[in-house]
């Protein structure tokens, strides 16, 4: 692997530091306390092309490589993770699964807006019944005429309230498990379709996290994403990618939190001496070094190993895992160095703090990726 940017990706990187600088960090917070991201940040991703990265330019994408990719999405996280998981899953899991998997047809109508942020995609899996074990989901679609009726209900829904597209996965066949589930681009304006914003979230405030309910939503058949049956390979190929693009905005994070902690422990001092001179201080600060570093590389492993054509979920599950523990560590170690500080939203680190909580959670639990690593490496299920 080489660890040497080449030119074109050291340029996308300084052009998302300079974008998350200028048009995100100032407003970060301000977003949070609103519990709203200004939605005119979505055309901004899209005019800077963050929108169609790795996605081919006849169908409006602005190419690249998954490692471009990982770089624009930590820069993103570390300016707000609200910002961040809009193109993790708009462009990440939707607009990706369509490039991957969809017809001419449905690449032409759906992949231009998604691209540009005139359209936003959602994905659809989680139901209030089946979070971890997403093959027993319950929503289904039944064959109507030419198309298909689809109901059921979809929860925690990011970019829910937001977006033009859901990718909805639902139950097509009698047979159990993940062999009946299929995959469907629904139009939110479809009658049936009805989406509930969920507030109170302890992070990703600014982001529109919302419950779609399905009645009867009725969708042609050219709605349907990947041959009948195949919609969870659609899902767990989409997470598997996902995974990386949720590891680089933890890495975001992390290195927020590193800047905001060396910024603070230089600036404040205790013992009359900046507390950056304390020992216990600076265990903290490399504590936190070493976190963004190791993620940061395994990252990078995984975009590696999707450009070179190489198998790369286990190493996804093994980025996102350490990716989103380490973010977790990296928050809180921060807040310490803040003290008392920290713990008021006026300083960065408590948003930091909130917004990496999540990830431990989202895109596979820690203890599913554990699962999923022991799995691969013994041969022996244990879900
Ligand atoms: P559960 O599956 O009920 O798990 C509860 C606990 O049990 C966890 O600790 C889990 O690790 C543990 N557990 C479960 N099974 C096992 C096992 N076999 N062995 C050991 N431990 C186990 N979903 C989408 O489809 N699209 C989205 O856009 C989306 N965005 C989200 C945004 C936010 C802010 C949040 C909070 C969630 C989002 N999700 C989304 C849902 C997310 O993927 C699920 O919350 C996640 O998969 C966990 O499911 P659950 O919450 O039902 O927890």
């Amino acid at each position: 692997m080489d660890l040497e940017l080449n030119e074109e990706q050291a340029a996308v990187r300084q052009l998302a530091r300079d974008f998350v600088d200028r048009e995100v960090t100032p407003y970060a917070a301000a977003w949070d306390r609103a519990e709203r991201v200004d939605r005119g940040i979505v055309k901004k991703l899209g005019d800077l092309g963050f929108l169609g990265m790795t996605i081919a330019q006849r169908y409006g994408g602005s190419g690249g490589d998954h490692l471009a990719y990982c770089l624009v999405t930590e820069e993103l996280g570390r300016g707000d993770s609200s910002v961040r998981g809009i193109v993790s899953v708009s462009l990440g899991l939707v607009a990706k699964s369509i490039a991957a998997w969809g017809s001419e047809e449905q690449k032409r109508e759906w992949l231009p807006r998604l691209c540009s942020g005139a359209a936003v995609g959602c994905f659809g899996l989680t139901e209030p019944g089946t979070g971890s074990d997403a093959a027993n989901l319950t929503t289904r679609a039944v064959r109507d005429g030419d198309g298909y009726a689809i109901t059921g209900g979809k929860m925690f829904i990011t970019n829910g309230t937001w977006a033009d597209v859901a990718l909805v996965f639902a139950r097509t066949g009698a047979e159990p498990g993940h062999k009946g589930i299929s995959a469907f681009l629904v139009p939110t304006d479809t009658p049936g379709v009805e989406r509930r914003e969920i507030h109170g979230k302890l992070g990703l405030r600014g982001q529109a996290t919302a419950e779609i309910v399905l009645d009867g939503a009725r969708v042609p058949a050219s709605a349907m994403l990947a041959p009948e049956g195949k919609g969870f390979a659609v899902a767990m190929s989409a997470l598997a990618k996902g995974r990386m693009s949720v590891a680089a905005g933890c890495v975001g994070i992390a290195q927020a939190c590193l800047d905001a902690a060396v910024e603070y422990a230089g600036q404040r001092e205790q013992f009359g001496a900046p507390i950056a001179r304390h020992q216990l201080v600076q265990e903290l600060i490399a504590d936190i070094a070493v976190d963004v570093t190791a993620a940061r590389l395994l990252t990078w492993q995984v975009a590696d190993h999707i450009d070179r054509g190489l198998p790369f979920a286990t190493q996804s599950s093994i980025a996102k895992l350490h990716a989103s523990e380490a973010a977790v560590r990296c928050a809180n170690n921060a807040l310490q160095v803040f003290g008392g500080y920290g713990y008021i939203d006026e300083y960065p680190v408590g948003k930091l703090l909130r917004d990496a909580r999540v990830m431990t959670l989202y895109e596979g639990t820690t203890q599913i990726h554990k699962l999923l690593i022991g799995r691969a490496l013994t041969g022996v299920s244990a879900f």
